[in-house]
């Protein structure tokens, strides 16, 4: 490498800024205007990343020399006059859950430890189409099962804004390379809030998309009638142009929706007007840590400066996501991840056994506890004699959340809340509790039960300097609306503006 990470650039007003500090849609701006290259913003990033990675440690791989060759490709073909696509020159960290062509995909378990996909996520693809750089593969809760990023088999990512911290989860690599300056964006997962819980610990952006809006061909499966693949960014606008790309149509995946993509960026400044914003009660209760809580009804003033009108609503059967969730999600995993024998698929172990011994000493050895844990409930709510007790009476309690969410949209265009009830917890606290962990979702896992789009913007700080998220709800297929209302807000605060100073500055500001 040949830069140092102290590059900057010259912003419109004049004056510098480092290039890690910037957006993906300032960068685009600055390769069209001949500013900057592709080569310089991967340099930037590059430098950043090595250097910040032993304090935040979200980077399962990061391969410089091929980050490089892809951006003097996009390079090469912009001297050269061709076109380019929407995300030229973009690095984007990728969560370790999608399958990456040629490319080491662990999930962050040793089960997975040595697996090579022979092909690309669909949204991989997408990527490779828009001219993004991939940036590196992003620690995670083994198989996305976490709040926390510590069930990782791999090593701990920590949150930048305070390293004893944990940065959420499970997309917690890929949240604390974005809020850490490694990468611009990222690529995570949401099953039950992993793409917003810890894009609100973090600081930053996080948008899980409905179920359908974008395809998971190739993302190693959780609980499949939850999964969503979703961007994390700085900013709402960086988050248009990343769903921009990942959304749409593919036959490869059944559940993926044959509906045309809106335009998320071209109305992105245009207010909502009238907004009529409902608030459940329900989302407000008693284990709601006092400054998240002040904080977001801060938010939900701001609105109301902004002419928003706030409406009361109520999702009566919230208080019994948490559990249907830690139901179905349990029940669906066990299935998915029974493949992962050591004869299948996955590590195999060195002891010699029979076929039966074979099958429970790799899985013991391949998988982490939360995961054995998660197994067992599935198995356990899935078998006959518990499964009308259990999972089928989980299912009819998520017919119920669906139907207090439609109920609720008739009166209001948007749902507000916090994210998550408390700000960023430190490293160890809950991972000995595993119920005070799931508490962690309190109030994300609605949302996928329902297969809404939920969308995390930050909301302020806590006294000690944690960042807070606002979580935005709507109904199916209303990611456009819900941008332009998380855009009205940021347009006049400036929380998204802020990153954390960490031990090695990423880069000093020259001017
Ligand atoms: N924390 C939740 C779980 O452990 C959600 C995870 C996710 O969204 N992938 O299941």
């Amino acid at each position: 490498m040949t830069s140092s990470a102290a590059a900057t650039s010259l912003s419109s007003h004049g004056s510098a800024r480092p290039i890690v500090e910037m957006t993906a849609h300032e960068l685009l701006a600055l390769q069209e205007r001949g500013e900057l290259t592709a080569v310089a913003i991967a340099e930037a990033f590059l430098t950043a990343a090595q250097q910040l990675e032993v304090h935040l440690r979200s980077f399962l791989w990061l391969d410089a020399e091929e980050v490089l060759r892809q951006a003097q490709a996009v390079d090469l073909r912009r001297r050269s006059g061709q076109p380019l696509g929407p995300l030229a020159g973009i690095p984007v960290a990728i969560k370790d859950v999608l399958c990456t062509k040629g490319i080491r995909t662990t999930c962050a378990s040793r089960i997975l430890a040595n697996f090579v996909p022979p092909y690309d996520a669909h949204v991989i693809e997408r990527l490779k189409a828009a001219d993004a750089i991939l940036f590196g593969k992003t620690n995670m809760d083994e198989f996305a099962m976490g709040s926390s990023t510590e069930n990782s088999a791999f090593q701990q990512t920590r949150n930048p804004w305070d390293l004893q911290r944990i940065p959420g989860g499970s997309s917690g690599g890929s949240a604390a390379a974005v809020a850490g300056c490694q990468a611009p964006v990222a690529l995570g997962t949401d099953t039950g809030g992993s793409i917003r819980q810890p894009a609100a610990l973090c600081g930053i952006v996080g948008l899980k998309p409905t179920y359908g809006r974008v395809s998971r061909y190739g993302l190693i499966a959780y609980a499949s009638s939850l999964d969503q693949i979703g961007p994390m960014a700085h900013d709402v606008t960086d988050c248009a142009l990343l769903l921009q790309v990942i959304a749409g149509h593919d036959p490869r995946d059944s559940t993926s929706a044959p509906l045309p993509v809106p335009d998320y960026r071209g109305r992105l400044n245009e207010p909502v007007r009238p907004l009529r914003i409902g608030v459940p009660r329900e989302f407000f209760d008693k284990g709601l840590d006092a400054e998240v809580e002040s904080l977001v009804q801060q938010a939900l003033r701001q609105y109301e400066k902004l002419g928003a009108k706030l409406i009361e609503v109520s999702l009566p059967h919230a208080p019994y996501a948490l559990a249907a969730y830690y139901i179905v999600a349990p029940a669906e995993a066990s299935s998915n991840l029974a493949r992962y024998d050591g004869m299948h698929y996955g590590h195999r172990t060195r002891h010699k056994a029979d076929l039966i011994g074979t099958y429970a000493k790799s899985r013991g050895e391949g998988f982490g506890k939360e995961v054995q844990r998660r197994i067992m409930i599935g198995t356990y709510v899935l078998s006959s004699g518990y499964k009308d007790a259990y999972y089928r009476k989980a299912l009819k309690v998520r017919r119920l959340i669906k139907q207090d969410f439609d109920q609720a949209f008739e009166q209001c265009d948007v749902i507000m809340g916090p994210t998550s009830p408390t700000p960023a917890f430190r490293i160890g606290e809950k991972i000995n509790d595993p119920l005070a962990m799931y508490l962690s979702d309190v109030y994300t896992v609605s949302c996928n039960l329902a297969g809404l789009p939920g969308l995390s913007i930050p909301c302020g700080f806590t006294r000690e300097g944690l960042p807070v998220g606002l979580q935005l709800l709507g109904p199916p297929f209303s990611e456009e609306t819900l941008l332009r209302i998380a855009r009205m807000y940021e347009a006049v605060t400036d929380w998204h503006t802020r990153r954390p100073k960490l031990p090695v500055p990423p880069s000093p500001v020259t001017s």
